[in-house]
């Protein structure tokens, strides 16, 4: 949202996290479009920083076709060590070679599916920032959690845990993300989402120097019917997008809401 006079200024960033989804050709046909419209709009100046986060397959052929393009490229996850015996796993090092600016660490995701606990997310966000690469630090409680009222102190324990002590607003970005609203269909509300934001901006305050510049995404079934709504609340600096960010018409729409 537009800062108050005297407030910091924190450019909205919107993210596009396509998960497990798209092949070379539908890939790249969706970067290209999204690349097309950057460069039609007012003299190439977008309103806000825009990010996509494609599978690690398509790094290396989507950082050819943004080439030039404001639309920066991320990973999706990491490895906390610099390189040797991880089957499978990338390194923060390897994705900063194939044009990634970013990183999503901690997604909901990834914790659930391989047991990433906040160590683990703490560990890979400073081996990010090591890299050179901005840390997007994924938070956001469970259901019951959110039932039992327990929804700060979760958020402010994640916080706690997996921000490293190298951690900057120049290099790392929050992202709260209720893992009840991915992919649901369902929001907090206003209110919840402001209470939210509000208590993790005090909490970085408390820790960093800068903590007042340190963007603060919120993430979970934001669509281009809800995204201005969601983007005007306090303390909020922009999406992290997981479903809409495969259709360039939503994904666009988003990013238009902005400005
Ligand atoms: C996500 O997975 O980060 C996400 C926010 O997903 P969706 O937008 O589909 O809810």
């Amino acid at each position: 949202m537009s800062p108050a006079s005297g407030a910091p200024q924190r450019r909205t960033l919107i993210a596009g996290n396509w998960k497990m989804n798209g092949r070379r050709a539908d890939g790249l046909a969706l970067a290209e479009d999204l690349a097309r419209r950057a460069a039609g709009s007012a003299a190439g100046q977008l309103a806000c920083d825009l990010l996509i986060c494609p599978p690690t397959t398509l790094l290396i052929p989507l950082g050819e076709a943004l080439a030039g393009s404001p639309i920066a490229l991320g990973g999706q996850d990491c490895h906390w060590a610099e390189k040797g015996a991880h089957t499978g796993d990338v390194s923060a090092a390897m994705l900063a070679d194939a044009g990634c600016r970013f990183v999503i660490v901690g997604h909901s995701e990834r914790r659930a599916d391989h047991g990433e606990t906040d160590a683990a997310v703490r560990d890979k966000a400073r081996a990010a920032l090591a890299a050179g690469l901005t840390a997007i630090i994924c938070l956001g409680e469970i259901e019951a959690a959110r039932e039992r009222g327990e929804t700060l102190a979760v958020v402010e324990g994640q916080l706690n845990d997996s921000l490293p002590e190298q951690a900057s607003a120049a290099n790392t970005v929050i992202a709260y993300e209720p893992v009840w609203a991915i992919g649901s269909g369902r929001t907090p509300t206003v209110e919840e989402i402001a209470r939210v934001h509000g208590h993790l901006r005090r909490k970085l305050q408390d820790r960093m120097s800068d903590g007042d510049r340190v963007r603060i995404l919120y993430g979970g079934s934001v669509k281009a019917a809800n995204a201005a709504e969601i983007l005007a609340i306090d303390e909020v600096d922009g999406a992290l997008i997981g479903g809409a960010s495969l259709k360039a018409d939503e994904f666009w729409a988003i990013a238009q809401s902005c400005g």
